[in-house]
C-alpha cells in the first residue's frame, strides 16, 4: 500500500489544498471529433462540494502524479487502464495539482464506485459550461481545450543523433516538454497557458506522443504507466506507410507529410537530450522507480 498523504495543506499562496504531496486527477475522455469527458459531482463535504470536477484526489507520498491521479480515478470512478497523451501541473508555492489528460479504454462507463462522489456522468466538452464547475477547474478550461486529442511525431531516422534509441525510451516514460512540440502548436498552448492562470502559480505540461521512426531501427518497448497504456512506437521505411489517421496534431522531424507541422531537427535533439525535469516519474513495477539521470 502506498503511504498516504492525506491532510489539508495551508499554502503560502493563503489557500488551503488537499494532499500533502500534491493532487491529481484525470480528465478522461473519448471520440476525439465530438469529445465527451468523464465528470464528477463532488459530495457536498469534499473541498468545493456539490460542484462538477475530474476524478482525483492526493497524490500518496511514493507515487508519481500520473500514478496517483489513475489509482484515485479507478477508487472512485471504476476507471480502467487510459491512454496517457499529456499531462499539465500547476505549481503552488506548497503544493501542486496535475491534470492527467487521457483517452478512456473504449466502453469504459461513468460509474460511482465510493463515496467521495454524488454521481458520475460523461459529458460532452461542448455542453460543460452548462454545468456548475469547480472553479479550479473551469479556470483551466482553455488550456485544457488544447491539450484534449491524440498526438504523433514523425522522426526522420537520419537526423537522429547517436544515443537516440535510450534517450527516445526515457521520453515515452517521462514525457515530452513544449520544446519538442512543432513552435505552431506550442505558442497556441502557450496563448491557453496565459488565459489559464491561477494568480502567479507556473504550470508546466508535458506530452506523451505516439511516435513514428521513419527507417528502419531496433525494436523499442516503451514503458506503461501502472494502469495506463503505453505510447506506441512504429517504424516507416517509406513514408507512405506512416499511420496518420486518427491524430489530431501531427509534428514531424526532418520529415514532410501532409497536415504536418515541421519541427526543426536541432530542437528536437536538445529537446531530446535535455535533462528530464519534474517528477512525471513512471514506475514500471511495484518497486523499481526508473532514474532520472
Ligand atoms: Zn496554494
Amino acid at each position: 500500500m502506498g503511504a498516504k498523504a492525506d491532510g489539508v495543506v495551508h499554502c503560502a499562496c493563503g489557500n488551503r489544498h488537499w494532499g500533502h504531496a500534491g493532487a491529481a486527477g484525470v480528465l478522461a475522455w473519448e471520440n476525439p471529433t465530438d469529445p465527451a469527458i468523464i465528470l464528477q459531482l463532488r459530495a457536498p463535504w469534499s473541498m468545493s462540494g456539490g460542484t462538477w470536477g475530474i476524478p482525483g484526489g492526493a497524490i500518496d507520498f511514493d507515487e508519481s502524479p500520473i500514478e496517483g491521479a489513475l489509482r484515485e480515478a479507478k477508487e472512485e470512478a471504476g476507471m480502467g487502464p487510459v491512454r496517457v497523451w499529456t499531462a499539465t501541473k500547476l505549481h503552488h508555492p506548497d503544493w501542486s495539482y496535475t491534470t492527467i489528460i487521457a483517452e478512456a479504454s473504449a466502453g469504459q462507463k461513468a460509474v460511482v464506485t465510493d463515496h467521495e462522489s454524488d454521481a458520475m456522468e460523461w459529458v460532452s466538452w461542448r455542453d460543460l459550461r452548462g454545468k456548475d464547475l469547480m472553479p479550479a477547474f473551469e479556470q483551466s478550461l482553455p488550456l485544457l481545450d488544447q491539450l484534449l486529442g491524440r498526438s504523433l511525431i514523425v522522426i526522420d531516422k537520419n537526423v537522429l543523433p547517436e544515443g537516440w534509441e535510450e534517450a527516445l525510451l526515457k521520453r515515452t516514460t517521462f514525457g515530452f516538454s513544449l520544446d519538442a512540440m512543432a513552435p505552431s502548436r506550442a505558442e497556441k498552448i502557450e496563448l491557453a497557458l496565459s488565459r489559464s492562470r491561477d494568480g502567479d502559480c507556473p504550470r508546466t505540461i508535458t506530452w506523451f506522443p505516439d511516435i513514428v521512426i521513419v527507417g528502419d531501427g531496433p525494436l523499442l518497448k516503451p514503458h506503461a504507466v501502472r494502469g495506463a497504456l503505453p505510447a506506441t512506437i512504429h517504424y516507416c521505411s517509406e513514408k507512405r506507410d506512416v499511420p496518420i489517421d486518427g491524430y489530431d496534431s501531427i509534428t514531424t522531424v526532418g520529415v514532410s507529410l501532409p497536415g504536418s507541422k515541421a519541427l526543426d531537427p536541432n530542437r528536437f535533439t536538445d529537446a531530446l537530450f535535455s535533462p528530464i525535469a519534474d517528477d512525471l516519474t513512471i514506475m514500471t513495477s511495484p518497486g523499481t522507480q526508473q532514474s532520472t539521470d
